[in-house]
């Protein structure tokens, strides 16, 4: 069985009183194969202390985009060597947020994962349709494209991470149902395992999209429902953890 991973994304939310959050949530978890994965990507300001209060537990933490160059007269960007320096394994690219607020292209999202793998980082990849795109039947469609896209140049399985997040469910209230849910991962594996043979099958895939204590007991087992990008509902260490051991229940 893949081990899940518990990915929570802070987005432009975090101060250092946040640090409590991190406290709270690296007392929590447990490391091991039975126990899911579990990460926060922070804002880059609270990225060096998330990680000294994490350090030596189970929790892992990331940031939530990097550019695809290594530095340079790029005011503003964050490079991936500074966010590992900064203590992350993980970052987010792709998020429906950074593509449509920042115009971040498939190309650029695929070179924004090979910075990252080229720093260490684990990127998790954001693909998903927006309502538009599912009212008119798109949905497959938009994904492979995104995949196909996002993915150029990846030529290896095992060093990153699906995270399938309809841009309608996100922050919205608006959970996919565990049948639309069950049809994307579905097509994603499906996808992975075409290009990538037997470790596509190890990929994990997160489902994202308006994720919380209340649904995660119905998401979580859906066939490739590999764990979670949880958005707001990472933001309180008690809904967060208890998302957590949904996963943890299943893990088993
Ligand atoms: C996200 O931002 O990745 C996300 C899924 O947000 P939310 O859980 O708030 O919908």
């Amino acid at each position: 069985m893949v081990r899940k991973l518990i990915a929570g994304n802070w987005k432009m939310n975090g101060l250092k009183a946040d640090l409590e959050t991190i406290r709270q949530v690296s007392a929590h978890v447990n490391s091991g194969e039975t126990a899911p994965e579990t990460l926060l990507c922070v804002p880059a300001t609270l990225l060096s202390a998330a990680a000294e209060t994490a350090r030596g537990t189970a929790l892992a933490v990331g940031g939530q985009t990097c550019s695809k160059l290594e530095k340079g007269a790029f005011t503003g960007d964050i490079s991936a060597p500074m966010l590992a320096e900064a203590g992350a394994t993980y970052v987010i690219v792709g998020h429906s947020e950074r593509r449509t607020g920042h115009g971040e292209t498939d190309a650029e999202v695929a070179g924004q994962a090979a910075a990252a793998l080229k720093s260490g980082l684990t990127p998790i990849i954001c693909v998903g349709e927006t309502l538009a795109e599912r009212e008119a039947g798109a949905t497959l469609r938009i994904i492979e494209s995104q995949l196909r896209g996002s993915l150029e140049g990846l030529e290896t399985a095992g060093s990153f991470v699906i995270a399938y997040e309809p841009l309608w469910a996100i922050g919205t209230g608006k959970v996919a149902t565990t049948g639309q849910i069950a049809e994307v991962h579905g097509f994603i594996r499906a996808f992975l395992a075409g290009r990538y043979g037997a470790p596509g099958n190890a990929v994990r895939i997160l489902y994202g999209g308006s994720l919380n204590p209340s649904n995660a007991p119905e998401i979580l087992p859906v066939p490739n429902v590999d764990g979670g990008l949880i958005g707001g509902a990472s933001l309180k260490a008690a809904d967060f953890l208890s998302i957590y051991e949904t996963a943890r229940a299943l893990q088993v």
